[in-house]
């Protein structure tokens, strides 16, 4: 069976269950015990733990009242709001794009699936794939960031002050700095949702297939090697999501941590190529990112790298040319170690928060202009990826080519479009980046058209 087979085939098995039903809301779940709040996947927006619950069961990271609810609504085919991300691919019309309810859920086999949806909705799952954040330390400022996920966005504003004139309900994610302050202190010294975790991962350990560590930058985090120093030979896979901005030193310590574990995988975010990448994630120095991925993929083969990227008005101007840099840079390590695996895999991610960096935003005329772009890139490289990794990047196509305006976007777009122009000459100013030097012509082109 080929991959579009396996994925038609997952979809029908979901869709039997019911047409909105997703694995991942009860198996994956994504934890910030920095501020307590949780979700099942990196698309609804998260909510708040209650602390009566953990105090009861440190279970209920993952398994709060909200979420069951949310599963309830799955299993009687209704749509809960909070996954509207999935809801828009799906009413694309284009049998061939599938959504995120079905590439996660393909995680799973059919017995597993089949068998959640006889639980009671009330009842406590033990979950597959765990991703925490600790803290929000981090030593960059990505564009589309904010306080709440990164130390250096903080002190940004505690620095230089809130922005300015934004007013689009993503732009006002800029003016003030509440989300960013962590409750129990940079140190989380105290903090219960650490504690629960630290009760909880234990218990779980055993049968989880992924225990995926995100920030910030984690390995910036006491807590990330505090975790790391209490374990050895772990069965499951352990991941992090690195910038892979860091010293040789830490390089060191942190390729260590792979004896550790069963499998060891590092993730790590770009998709536009030299000074785009600069200006998109502040603080990046493409040359030193590309240096380090190399040096962990290349301290042991069967560690797993991945690239995660984030398509954006700011960054899709480049994203072409990145995937051609990425699949070069994949013949070369396979050369390297005389193998075939998919080193550096590519997965695709469309931002729609804050919707002011949206691609969304550029003329259609030009969103035409950059699908036809990376469709050629696609053609290219067609041969050394796989069909998932070129199923995302069709998505992006499709997206560029039919979607004006995402789920959940209930800005408009000269609104938009204002608050990308004022954000972007504050954010250069801030940043010191001569913006004419980081970014492209067709950028410019488009910056300048916005009136
Ligand atoms: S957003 Fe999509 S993938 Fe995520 S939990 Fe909801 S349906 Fe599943």
């Amino acid at each position: 069976m080929n991959y579009e087979e396996e994925t038609n085939k997952k979809k029908s098995c979901l869709n039997q269950i019911s047409p909105s039903f997703c694995a991942a809301k009860w198996l994956d779940s994504h934890i910030w015990l920095g501020n307590g709040r949780t979700a099942s996947c990196h698309h609804p927006k998260a909510h708040t733990i209650p602390l009566d619950e953990i105090a009861v069961d440190p279970s209920a990271l993952h398994n709060t009242a909200h979420k069951k609810n949310v599963r309830r609504l799955m299993l009687d085919g209704e749509r809960p709001e909070e996954c509207g991300y999935c809801w828009r691919v799906e009413d694309i019309e284009s049998s061939d794009v599938f959504s995120d309810r079905v590439y996660k859920s393909m995680r799973y086999s059919n017995d597993q699936i089949n068998e959640l949806s006889k639980f009671d909705p009330d009842h406590n799952v033990v979950p597959k794939r765990v991703e925490i954040c600790f803290d929000n330390l981090c030593n960059l400022s990505c564009s589309y960031c904010n306080s709440e996920f990164s130390s250096t966005w903080y002190n940004d504003i505690e620095s230089n002050g809130p922005y300015q004139n934004l007013n689009t309900s993503g732009g006002k994610t800029y003016t003030h700095n509440k989300s960013g302050k962590m409750p129990y202190g940079v140190k989380n010294e105290n903090n219960p949702y650490i504690d629960a975790f630290f009760k909880w991962y234990p218990t779980i350990k055993d049968t989880l297939d992924e225990l995926r560590i995100s920030g910030g930058e984690p390995t910036r985090s006491p807590w990330f090697w505090k975790l790391v120093d209490s374990v050895d030979s772990e069965n499951h896979e352990f991941s992090v999501n690195t910038n892979l901005i860091m010293t040789d030193k830490r390089i060191e310590d942190f390729l260590a941590i792979s004896s550790k574990f069963k499998q060891f995988s590092v993730f790590t975010s770009c998709e536009s190529v030299g000074k785009n990448a600069e200006f998109v994630r502040s603080g990046l120095d493409y040359d030193l990112w590309k240096q380090n991925l190399q040096k962990v993929q290349h301290h042991n083969k069967k560690i797993n790298t991945t690239i995660m990227m984030t398509i954006s008005a700011l960054s899709v101007w480049t994203f072409a040319e990145f995937i051609e840099e990425m699949v070069e840079l994949r013949k070369q390590t396979r050369e390297y170690f005389s193998d075939n695996k998919p080193y550096y895999l590519l997965s695709t991610n469309i931002l729609r928060f804050p919707s002011m960096q949206s691609v969304n935003i550029i003329s259609q005329s030009m969103k035409d202009i950059l699908a036809d772009k990376i469709k050629m890139s696609l053609e290219k490289v067609r041969d050394h990826v796989d069909s998932n990794e070129a199923n995302g990047i069709q998505r992006i196509i499709d997206y560029l080519y039919h979607v004006d305006k995402s789920y959940e976007d209930f800005d408009l777009l000269s609104e938009k479009q204002t608050d990308f122009k004022s954000f972007v000459d504050q954010y250069a100013n801030r940043k010191n980046m001569d913006m004419y030097t980081y970014m492209n012509s067709g950028f410019i082109k488009f910056y300048e058209s916005i009136v």
